[in-house]
């Protein structure tokens, strides 16, 4: 039986480190000769390439950060000849400059590589549709998921992100049988396939693989329900590649391609290594990678990681689910709070439906939170049982975050949807 897409993963620890010790000598030498940036930094920070005698000796390697790969815009970080380059793909750019990432054919083997691995994972097969309702762009979802289908041998049909009416003609008039998005979209599509009552349970989809944006265990269990699919998880960024850094196995748990990308988890504070298990934020660095080497890249995503072999019999490291960004935290009287956790608490309730926006607010100097969250009609409809289930979920916030939070349950259909990553958290503070 193939149960993997590449043997790799599943390859003894001595293999795998064996392939990420030799390329991360040549991605440090590539870097170093190839990107002024790089050299110029490990010559400031009296780093000599022939110094490292192991992976143990990264921690003397300085940080790449999202700020330096702005500085460096448009294409400071790239490592190779305009004439190599087969794609570009760019960050969104919402918050800065955005991250023009070029790719050579090699990198976009190394992409098509990862996602099919990702994909054969969640159990597509060639004879498998996949409708791919990433956006296609710029954007690394979309081309990303492409490549990955195409390299397995399935068909695609590249619906792009939007006409969300169109995905649900398409998704009943081929018959797809797996679904690409990112985790707030297929929300909004199961939501429009059940107001024009086509009923996607029935349908041949079986698999949705989503990523891009956090979401929490309660979102998928939703999600699955609600499409009669099984729900895997596709984590990236644009920076590293795009997807395709780390999948879900049928255990669900996360694999990082860590014969690709190396990974490490640091205090975010000290900038110290974290021995394995414990949570901080994840550094990457790329291997193997041509267009644009990236030496520890700090992610900004938090999580932790898991040696030791997998039930579903993978050796490359675990890493746990995100539970958010070092910049996503809100800070609320005193107390770290992620989106995700409200999110688990308010999609615990029945009575709610799973859409809801977070406004943080200043109250006098401080930071303050309250959440809106859709509530089914007939609730909505009854006063009384809308300010006690509002007086409940306030108190089951409190609870499990930690703080209180103004809850105010508002009617069905009444907040925006998403049709790429949702923009669940208002902020107030400035403006
Ligand atoms: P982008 O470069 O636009 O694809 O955004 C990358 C960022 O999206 C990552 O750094 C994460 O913060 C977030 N992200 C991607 N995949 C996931 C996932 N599966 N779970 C949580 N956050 C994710
Ligand atoms: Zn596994």
């Amino acid at each position: 039986m193939e149960r993997f897409w590449n043997e790799v993963e599943a390859a003894p620890r001595e293999g795998i480190e064996e392939v990420q010790w030799s390329r991360f000598q040549e991605a440090l030498r590539w870097a170093f000769e190839r990107v002024p940036f790089y050299r110029d930094k490990l010559l400031q920070e009296g780093v000599r390439p022939e110094r490292i005698s192991s992976l143990e000796d990264l921690p003397e390697l300085p940080f790449t950060t999202k700020s330096d790969l702005r500085y460096q815009y448009p294409l400071g970080l790239c490592a190779i000849d305009q004439g190599e380059v087969l794609l570009f793909q760019a960050t969104s750019g919402s918050t800065g400059r955005p991250v023009i990432v070029p790719y050579s054919r090699e990198d976009l083997e190394v992409w098509a590589e990862c996602m099919a691995r990702a994909l054969w994972a969640a159990g597509v097969r060639p004879e498998d549709i996949c409708q791919n309702a990433y956006s296609y762009g710029l954007f690394t979802g979309g081309l990303g998921y492409h490549y990955g289908a195409q390299r397995i041998g399935c068909a695609v049909i590249p619906a792009s992100s939007g006409f969300t009416e169109r995905q649900v003609v398409l998704l009943r008039d081929l018959g797809a049988t797996v679904l690409f998005c990112t985790p707030s979209y297929a929300l909004t599509i199961a939501e429009y396939a059940e107001k024009f009552g086509v009923d996607l349970r029935k349908l041949p989809l079986r698999i949705g693989h989503f990523g891009a944006e956090p979401w929490s265990v309660e979102m998928r269990d939703e999600i699955e329900e609600r499409m009669g699919i099984e729900a895997y998880e596709m984590y990236g960024m644009t920076e590293m590649m795009g997807p395709g850094v780390a999948f879900s196995c049928r255990y669900r748990q996360l694999h990082i391609n860590e014969d690709y990308f190396y990974p490490e988890v640091i205090d975010p504070v000290t900038e110290k290594v974290l021995p394995e298990g414990e949570e901080g934020e994840l550094v990457l660095t790329s291997l193997g990678r041509r267009g644009m080497p990236l030496l520890r890249y700090r992610t900004g995503d938090l999580t932790a990681l898991e040696r030791g072999q997998c039930r579903c019999g993978r050796t490359l490291v675990r890493m746990k689910r995100i539970l958010g960004r070092t910049d996503d935290m809100l800070i609320v009287g005193g107390v770290n709070v992620f989106p995700s956790q409200v999110e688990g608490v308010l999609l615990g309730f029945t009575e709610l439906e799973p859409h809801y926006r977070i406004r943080i607010f200043k109250k006098g100097y401080m930071d303050a939170m309250a959440v809106e969250v859709e509530v089914k009609g007939e609730i909505y409809a009854a006063e009384a049982r809308r300010t006690e289930l509002e007086r409940q979920v306030a108190e089951k916030l409190r609870q499990v975050v930690g703080v209180e939070v103004p809850v105010s349950l508002v009617a069905p259909g009444s907040l925006p949807r998403s049709e790429g990553k949702a923009k669940r958290v208002v902020d107030e503070r400035r403006g």
